[in-house]
């Protein structure tokens, strides 16, 4: 997320108390994080499936706990504006990583912006209107046909604090983006090596979803953040993969040996298949 002074920074501009900012940042970001953008979903795992225990929806837990804090209670209009913002803003953030900062400066930022807003709106819509297919039928949890009039304050909030900031559209994107180039991190590499793993599961080269990464066995999308956290910390990373013709091993001491190992692997495939 953005760091909490650029949260500050836009909700004083939109006149939100800064007691208000804090305390609503606080419960977004420390109870559960991002509280509010998802569904809760608790799941056991029985052999190999997950199976759904409880759902619960995320943007209504979050409106929950700001009614019962007191800083809130007393101005609930701005609460639900500083919790609009701040998952606008983090949105955005990851739009801005997704692309990486040097193509999202050459974005429009009013195009980034609505971007954002539409992710989010998305993010609320499978909390109530259309959940994902594994919920509706493990938990016969049920859809709303319009959003409950708690969720419609919050949008009504979101859409006036999206329009609000759209005035300065540039400035906005202009302070996620210097985070984010500050902060720095290999958001693009993550993304390719995640897709190169992807081309090895479609070719069946990795045959279940999860690989062995120094000694873990986790699914893809968190193999990456454990790829790269190895490296960084152990300068090596040691994988194994169980693939449709035998364990593959994998060594590199950096991303760049990691994904010429990769390639290999995948021309190897592909010269097998001509
Ligand atoms: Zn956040």
């Amino acid at each position: 997320m953005p760091s909490w002074p650029i949260h500050e920074k836009w909700g004083l501009k939109l006149n939100i108390p800064i007691n208000v900012l804090r305390e609503v940042n606080r419960i977004i970001d420390t109870i559960i994080h991002d509280l509010g953008r998802k569904l809760i979903v608790n799941s056991v795992r029985v052999l190999v499936v997950d199976i759904i225990v409880s759902v619960k929806r995320g943007l209504d837990l979050m409106i929950q706990y700001l009614k019962e804090s007191s800083i809130c209670s007393m101005n609930f209009d701005d609460c639900l504006r500083a919790a609009a913002l701040h998952h606008l803003l983090d949105v955005l953030e990851l739009h801005v990583r997704g692309y990486g900062w040097h193509v999202a400066s050459n974005k429009s930022s009013r195009e980034l912006l609505d971007e954002s807003y539409r992710y989010l709106m998305k993010r609320i819509r499978e909390q109530y209107i259309k959940l994902p297919v594994r919920v509706k039928i493990q938990c016969k949890a049920k859809e709303y046909k319009e959003y409950p009039p708690r969720v419609k304050d919050f949008i009504s909030k979101l859409n006036d604090v999206k329009n609000a900031l759209a005035t300065y559209s540039d400035e906005v994107v202009h302070d996620v983006i210097e985070h984010v180039k500050h902060k720095g991190g290999p958001a693009i590499g993550e993304k390719f090596v995640l897709e190169l793993l992807r081309l090895l599961r479609q070719c069946n080269i990795i045959i279940h979803g999860d690989i062995e990464v120094n000694g873990k066995v986790v699914p893809l999308a968190l193999a990456v953040k454990r790829i790269f956290s190895c490296i960084k910390n152990y300068g090596e990373v040691k994988i194994k993969i169980q693939s449709s013709t035998g364990i593959i091993k994998l060594k590199a001491n950096s991303i760049i040996e990691l994904i010429r190992e990769i390639i290999n692997l995948l021309e190897q495939f592909l010269i097998n298949e001509s």
